[in-house]
């Protein structure tokens, strides 16, 4: 086994103390029947398997715990296949991260709108799977708002499309079955690889609003009156597009700043309001 195969075993979580030789098959898979033939290969040996993504997730989810198991990485699984502009949409590979999304969506002036802080490694499958969202969900939505289907192979073999309407299959009884219980991307969403493996996504892309924005950095004595101001702000559905909060800092990169303090984007229109909730100074775009 390679150090690579180990870390594949391991995530962001504090999980560390994994039994690794527990790991009895490490898949990196670049097309779908390779995917079904590991998952074939795993159930032979009568291994559990777990997908893994860019194992950014915080729970553990993606380790397989401590049984023997294989582990099925989309890491070489990450290209963009499709872009409509026209239509709204993109079809990417499981493993295609945000940033390398948007690194071919922005030239075009567009953009997949979920951007958790992890987006230079977490993976669309592994965001769907967790129903991850950024610093502009409460504009945008989590993953689950932005993905129109997601095709899946279950423990099998067997292939379906999962979209809002419900199930398509090659297999008319499974697709019967499933539709019939209301299945949706709702289900996928959160479901952390334990429905089926995703194998490729259409996303929901958009273009980049063409109000003028501008950054705003606000420092407050506590956080007491950082929520206050952040309740006021939710209260009057203010058009913030992008916020985040920061409470505590390590020494190393502390120096200078003023905690708690919020950063916020929001339209140049709306400047004179904010004013009136909180004080800013204006940061260069
Ligand atoms: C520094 C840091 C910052 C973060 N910031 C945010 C944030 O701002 N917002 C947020 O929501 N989260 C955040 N997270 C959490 C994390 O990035 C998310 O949980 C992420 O969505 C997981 O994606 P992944 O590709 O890393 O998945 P993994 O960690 O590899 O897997 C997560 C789950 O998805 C399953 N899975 C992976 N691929 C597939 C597949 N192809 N088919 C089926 N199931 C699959 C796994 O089995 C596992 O259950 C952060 C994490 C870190 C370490």
């Amino acid at each position: 086994m390679k150090l690579r195969d180990i870390a594949i075993g391991a995530n962001a979580s504090i999980y560390l103390r994994m039994d690794f030789k527990k790991i009895k098959g490490v898949f990196y898979p670049r097309t779908e029947q390779e995917i079904i033939d590991a998952i074939a290969t795993a159930h032979d040996g009568g291994y559990t398997v777990t997908p893994k993504g860019g194992g950014s997730g915080l729970s553990g989810a993606c380790t397989g715990g401590n049984r023997e198991r294989v582990m099925i990485s989309t890491l070489r699984m990450r290209e963009v296949l499709t872009i409509s502009k026209d239509q709204g949409y993109a079809d990417v590979q499981p493993g295609a991260t945000p940033d390398e999304i948007n690194a071919l969506l922005e030239p075009i002036g567009m953009k997949f709108w979920v951007a958790p802080s992890s987006r230079d490694i977490a993976s669309a499958a592994g965001i769907l799977s967790t129903d991850g969202g950024g610093n502009d969900t409460w504009v945008n939505g989590t993953m689950r708002d932005n993905t129109i289907r997601a095709k899946m192979v279950l423990h099998d073999g067997r292939r379906l499309t999962v979209d809002w309407n419900g199930v398509t299959s090659d297999d008319s009884e499974l697709e019967a079955e499933l539709t019939k219980k209301g299945m949706t991307i709702n289900d996928i969403a959160s479901a952390h690889g334990t429905l089926g493996f995703i194998t490729e996504l259409r996303v929901k892309i958009k273009p980049f609003p063409s109000e003028k924005l501008v950054g705003g950095l606000a420092n407050f004595e506590d956080c007491n009156a950082m929520g206050r101001a952040l309740s006021e702000l939710i209260k009057r559905k203010s058009p913030i597009r992008y916020g985040e909060t920061v409470v505590a800092a390590h020494e190393d990169i502390r120096d200078g700043l003023e905690l708690p303090l919020l950063i916020l984007q929001f339209p140049e229109s709306f400047a004179s309001e904010l004013k009136g909730i909180l004080d800013y100074s204006e940061l260069d775009s």
